[in-house]
């Protein structure tokens, strides 16, 4: 998939070079010749990254930033500052108004497609990421977006690995300021530092004695556990290429010796707050997957997990020629716990039965609440003899043991009904109603009492 570029720029010419260059590159181009302009186009989602003039009549760049930056619908998408300023001070006022980066004019070919690249795989993978957690929000989950503008990017937790005393000590007191900061000066530990110390940010020096830094950024981004950490590259100037090589490999942002102070604080607060929001768009999105397979008054899966899972449990174990049992449960009389004692009691009685549910199955066994007081436990690999047995032994963990109700304040007796069905030739559908069946029959026999479908 291309990526959308946009182009704002008041003068002309400064957009048609830029345009050519992306083209080029086949990107795909749209611009604007004013920050209003710019605005639009973003709040339309309408690109990927934006490269943006600063000086400008009306609205300069770095107001054009800092509205993006502030608003919800627009906050994600990465800003590059294209500017003829090149003193460390613009570039730290452009990094606080929220730019990604800052890329002084005349713009190298090479920095420029380089950082439009790695600025857009960023950007595609918040898209994934957001787009999954849309659905959290039609669920009522709140979006980390207010929380991600509102954040500073300081207090975060930093690692740099450096083998140079004088260098290293003088990062570590500059970022100290803002952070919690660990240096590492052993290349060779680096990795496994970095893996063990959630880290918001690591600071690698490329410029190691005898270590390749690259090779290091590599491995940090291919280890499960430190995939999504930031890296800043700190390199000489003479070590532009492999800037870039570590641009491609997933290194987010680099600063060129000798440091400036503030430009690397300010760089180090936007990838821990960027760090930050994709965790919690991830967490977001995690949270409405489970929110939507879990039943919130229970936690036990609901029915619409049980209905998809079922259909692949059956077919796996009709492949492997395995057993497979369902059982189907309903507390007697439940009706009556609620007129008697009221929901809440009622609520108790499902949240404790969904507790003695749990502890009496096995990890590979699936237990739903199909709805109201009505559950099922799918058993992989067990025939109905054992099925009978797990069967038996729950109905009287419910009815041995009186359920505590309103604070624990009163005992009440329970019972239940269980119907078990094992799988023969049939596929889930069936499976599910002949269970039902055996469990209509139990309440008919007169409840508490497990009853099996003929196979
Ligand atoms: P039987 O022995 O035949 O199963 O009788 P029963 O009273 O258990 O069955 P019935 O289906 O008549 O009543 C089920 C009751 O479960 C009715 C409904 O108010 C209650 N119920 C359903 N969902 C919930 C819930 O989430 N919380 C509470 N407290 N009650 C619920
Ligand atoms: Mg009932
Ligand atoms: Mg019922």
């Amino acid at each position: 998939m291309s990526a959308r570029v946009l182009i704002v720029d008041d003068v002309p010419a400064n957009v048609r070079l830029l345009e050519a260059r992306l083209s080029a590159e086949y990107f795909d181009v749209v611009t604007a010749s004013n920050g209003a302009q710019a605005l639009e186009i973003c709040e339309r989602a309408d690109c990927d990254i934006v490269l943006l003039d600063v000086m400008m009549p009306d609205m300069d760049g770095f107001e054009v930033c800092r509205r993006l930056k502030t608003n919800p619908a627009t906050h994600f998408i990465p800003v590059v500052m294209v500017t003829a300023l090149d003193q460390p001070a613009d570039r730290v006022r452009g990094l606080d108004a929220g730019a990604d980066d800052f890329l002084t004019k005349p713009v190298s070919d090479t920095v420029l497609i380089a950082r439009v690249r790695s600025l857009t795989r960023l950007k595609m993978m918040t898209d994934e990421l957001r787009m999954r957690a849309v659905t959290s929000h039609e669920i009522g989950i709140q979006g980390p977006e207010r929380e991600a503008i509102a954040d500073n990017g300081t207090g975060g937790r930093v690692l740099i690995v450096d083998d140079r005393a004088s260098s290293y000590e003088r990062f570590a007191r500059v970022l100290s300021a803002e952070h919690a900061v660990d240096v590492e000066p052993n290349p060779a530990e680096a990795l496994f530092h970095a893996a063990e110390g959630n880290y918001d940010l690591v600071i690698v020096s490329l410029g190691l004695e005898g270590f390749d830094g690259l090779r290091l950024c590599s491995q940090v981004r291919s280890l499960e556990r430190t995939r999504s950490v930031p890296i800043l590259a700190i390199a000489d100037p003479d070590e532009r290429v492999r800037l870039l090589r570590g641009l491609e490999i997933g290194v987010n942002d680099y600063l060129l010796r000798p440091v400036d102070a503030n430009e690397l604080l300010a760089r180090a607060r936007t990838q821990v707050r960027r760090r930050r929001y994709t965790d919690h768009l991830r967490d977001t999105m995690q949270l409405s997957v489970e929110m939507a397979i879990t039943d919130s008054l229970t936690g036990l899966h609901n029915r619409r997990y049980m209905e998809s899972h079922l259909a692949t449990l059956t077919e796996q174990a009709a492949a492997r020629r395995k057993p497979l049992t369902l059982m189907m449960l309903d507390i007697d009389y439940f009706k009556s716990v609620n007129d008697s004692y009221g929901h809440d009691a009622g609520d108790d009685v499902l949240r404790e039965f969904a507790t003695r549910i749990r502890k009496s199955i096995r990890g590979i066994d699936l237990a739903c609440r199909l709805g109201g007081e009505e559950f099922v436990v799918v058993m992989p690999e067990t025939d109905m003899g054992i099925a009978a047995t797990v069967a038996e032994r729950l109905r009287r963990c419910i009815a041995g043991t009186p359920f505590l109700i309103g604070n624990g304040e009163k005992k009440i007796d329970v019972t239940i009904s269980i119907g078990l069905a094992a799988l023969g030739s049939a596929n889930a559908h069936d499976l599910l109603k002949r269970a039902d069946q055996a469990l209509y029959q139990a309440k008919r026999d007169g409840r508490n009492r497990v009853v099996a479908a003929a196979a």
